[in-house]
C-alpha cells in the first residue's frame, strides 16, 4: 500500500492558532486545523465563526482561551446554521454586509445531528459559508459512524462495518439549489484556498465539503478533481 503523503505546511493566518495551553485538545497531524487556518486566512478578520459541538469546537475554545482571533461562537449540536442565520440578518440589520459568517463544523454535526438547520439554511439560500470538515466518523464522541462513514467502515456502533453507503452531502445540499457547492480536500491546500477565495464572492448559501481523513487521501484527490457548482 503506498505511503500516505504527509500534510503539507502552510504559514500560520495569525488570525487561527491553538494557543499553548491547548496543544493536545487536538491530534497530533489533524487535517482540521490547516482547514481553519486557512479559511481565517483567506476570509481576513471581518468573519464570525460558528462552531457546533465537534473537535473543531474542542480545540477552539476553552474557559480561558480561544484559538480564533475573530468572533468565535460555539453553537449547540443541532442548530449551528439557525445561528448563523441570526447572526447573517442581525450583521444585515446594522449594514455590516461585508462581515462573513461561516459555520465550520464536522460530519456529524452537519449530516446527522445538524442535518435540518442545515437544510433550513440551505433551502432559504441564507447568505452563510458552511464548511463540513469531513472526518467520516464522531470522534469527539469516542468514534461512532456517521452518516458520512464510508460503506463497511467498522466503528463502536458498527462492529460489522457500515452497512449503507455514505451520505453524499454535496449533491444534497446542491439540490436544494445553493449558489455554490464545492469539494475540497487538506491534501490539496491550494485548490482548497482557490475555493473559500471564490466562495467568498458568492452571495447565498455556500457549502465546502472538506476531506480531511488521513485513510482517505486518495479519495480526497478525487474529491478535488470532481467538482464545484
Ligand atoms: S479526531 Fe480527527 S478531527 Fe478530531 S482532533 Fe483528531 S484528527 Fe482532528
Amino acid at each position: 500500500m503506498a505511503a500516505t503523503p504527509p500534510l503539507p505546511t502552510i504559514p500560520r493566518s495569525k488570525r487561527f492558532s491553538l494557543p499553548p495551553v491547548m496543544k493536545g485538545t487536538a491530534c497530533e497531524g489533524c487535517g482540521a486545523l490547516p482547514a481553519a487556518d486557512l479559511l481565517a486566512e483567506i476570509l481576513g478578520p471581518k468573519m464570525v465563526v460558528v462552531c457546533p459541538a465537534s473537535c473543531a469546537a474542542t480545540f477552539s475554545l476553552s474557559y480561558t482561551s480561544a484559538s480564533w482571533k475573530v468572533p468565535f461562537v460555539h453553537w449547540i449540536f443541532e442548530s449551528a446554521p439557525a445561528a448563523a442565520t441570526g447572526l447573517r440578518h442581525a450583521y444585515d440589520a446594522r449594514g455590516m454586509r461585508d462581515v462573513h459568517v461561516v459555520c465550520f463544523a464536522g460530519d456529524s454535526g452537519t449530516l446527522d445531528i445538524g442535518f435540518q438547520a442545515l437544510s433550513g439554511a440551505a433551502s432559504r439560500n441564507e447568505n452563510i459559508l458552511y464548511i463540513c470538515y469531513d472526518n467520516e466518523v464522531a470522534m469527539n464522541t469516542q468514534g461512532q459512524a456517521t452518516s458520512s462513514s464510508p460503506a463497511m467502515a467498522r466503528t463502536p456502533t458498527t462492529p460489522r462495518g457500515v452497512s449503507t453507503l455514505k451520505k453524499d452531502a454535496p449533491r444534497i445540499i446542491a439540490a436544494h439549489g445553493a449558489p455554490y457547492v464545492a469539494t475540497a480536500a487538506v491534501s490539496h491546500l491550494e485548490d482548497y484556498r482557490m475555493k473559500l477565495r471564490r466562495s467568498a464572492k458568492v452571495r447565498g448559501f455556500r457549502y465546502l465539503h472538506v476531506r480531511k481523513s488521513l485513510q482517505a487521501l486518495e479519495a480526497a484527490s478525487q474529491a478535488v478533481e470532481v467538482s464545484e457548482r
